[in-house]
């Protein structure tokens, strides 16, 4: 009998080095359970220093994010292409990660969501990762990678 745990996996990317591993690990679940494969990347605005100039901050900042927004697009287009995935499987979110990997879980009934995790410890582990979040408040598995210490 073939095992059918996995249906709909999202594996949720950050474009920063050393992230292959993750990367990978979502392609072997899918292969695995013969499951559907999305991506996505969140796209988090910058929020004001304290003290900053709300005006002048506003509008700089507007063009910063259009440029990185571009940025992340044209990334997340090439990742897209290299696991050969359609636009309807292509997701660019735009606030905080962790809200909208939850979101984009229930809209898609996905039943299992891969990432990395850097394993924090001490304040790092109080401070919390995107990994913790996305895991708290997740209504389908989370598969945890554990990134390898540069
Ligand atoms: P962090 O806790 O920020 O080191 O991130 C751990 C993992 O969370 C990354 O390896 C990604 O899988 C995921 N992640 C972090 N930030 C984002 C983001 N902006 N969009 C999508 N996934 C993210």
């Amino acid at each position: 009998m073939t095992e059918q745990k996995y249906q709909r996996i999202l594996l949720a990317i950050d474009f920063f080095e050393g992230n292959g591993d993750v990367v990978q690990r979502a392609v072997d679940m899918v292969k695995r359970y013969a499951a559907e494969l999305f991506v996505i990347h969140v796209n988090e605005p910058p929020t004001p220093a304290y003290g900053a100039d709300i005006v002048t901050w506003g509008s700089q900042v507007y063009e910063i994010n259009e440029q990185v927004r571009a940025y992340k697009k044209k990334r997340l287009a090439e990742l897209a292409g290299e696991l050969g995935l359609d636009e309807q499987h292509t997701a660019l979110a735009e606030g905080r990660p962790a809200q909208c990997i939850h979101q984009f879980c229930d809209e898609q009934n996905i039943d299992l969501v891969v990432m990395g995790t850097h394993g924090q410890h001490g304040l790092a582990l109080l401070l919390g990762s995107t990994a913790n979040s996305v895991l708290h408040g997740s209504g389908c598995d989370v598969l945890a990678v554990r990134l390898k210490a540069d």
